[in-house]
């Protein structure tokens, strides 16, 4: 991953269709035309009986395909019905994996199985989208950076390659709410996440996104916090408009 590119990141959630495939060509054509000069990084993250679909049709240096979850087994096949491996994603075009979104810790999700499904998707040189968060009443504590601390170290092991993996900040407060953090907020939580990350994984410069109601108006703020890669963007990048839309406006 070259470390001056700004990601894009699609989270469609229980969204799309095959249908959805000229979304993403839409997408591909206008920054293949518009910003060409730019150098940024698109990953579309649908549900994943549509990532081997879109991965054959699309065929763009820009354009990535992801997973919203893996398996935690580690094991590339088996008898574990509902669960998809890391090695089934890699052969159906994923080059990213989402992991330990709130939505999925919701569903059961834990340390735990979190730190098996980063383990096996970095040995199995999956890029990983590693996301934390604080909820809306551990921030109203003053608990924020505590719990991000947390989240961090009781999932990441030592011997991770960290240069496939993407650090996505995203409050669960801000999730699909249209509230987002304050840029001096963001700040501070950037910095304290990059001063954990040198100091217990020796990670000089960790690629951090901010994910939590993007959209076309707050990119304006969004992309003067420092230290920020990239977005993950989840209703906002539904649509192709939507979408094309943040990413000019990033760019303006
Ligand atoms: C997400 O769920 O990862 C997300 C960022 O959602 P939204 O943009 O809809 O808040």
């Amino acid at each position: 991953m070259s470390s001056k590119s700004t990601y894009f990141i699609a989270n469609w959630k229980m969204n799309g269709s095959p249908k959805d495939l000229i979304q993403i060509k839409n997408l591909d054509f206008f920054i293949k035309n518009r910003f060409k000069k730019h150098n940024k990084l698109i990953v579309y993250c649908p549900p994943q009986p549509l990532i081997a679909y879109f991965a054959k049709k699309i065929r763009s240096k820009n354009i990535k395909f992801g997973s919203q979850d893996v398996s935690n087994n580690n094991f590339a096949f088996g008898a574990f019905t509902g669960e998809v491996s890391s090695h089934i994603l890699k052969n159906s075009g994923a080059e990213y994996v989402i992991i330990g979104h709130s939505e999925k810790r919701l569903a059961g999700d834990n340390y735990n199985t979190i730190k098996q499904k980063i383990n096996n998707a970095n040995q199995n040189k999956l890029k990983i989208i590693f996301c934390i968060g604080e909820s809306l009443k551990e921030n109203k504590n003053k608990n924020s950076l505590l719990i991000l601390k947390k989240q961090i170290l009781a999932s990441l092991e030592k011997g991770l390659n960290f240069k496939n993996i993407l650090f996505a900040y995203e409050p669960v407060w801000s999730i699909g709410t249209g509230i987002i953090p304050s840029q001096s907020y963001l700040i501070k939580v950037f910095s304290e996440l990059k001063k954990i990350l040198i100091r217990h994984y020796s990670v000089k410069s960790p690629k951090l996104l901010y994910g939590g109601s993007v959209n076309a108006q707050n990119i304006q703020s969004l992309k003067m916090i420092p230290n920020c890669n990239g977005y993950l963007i989840g209703g906002a990048s539904l649509t192709s408009k939507n979408f094309i839309d943040i990413i000019q406006n990033y760019y303006s």
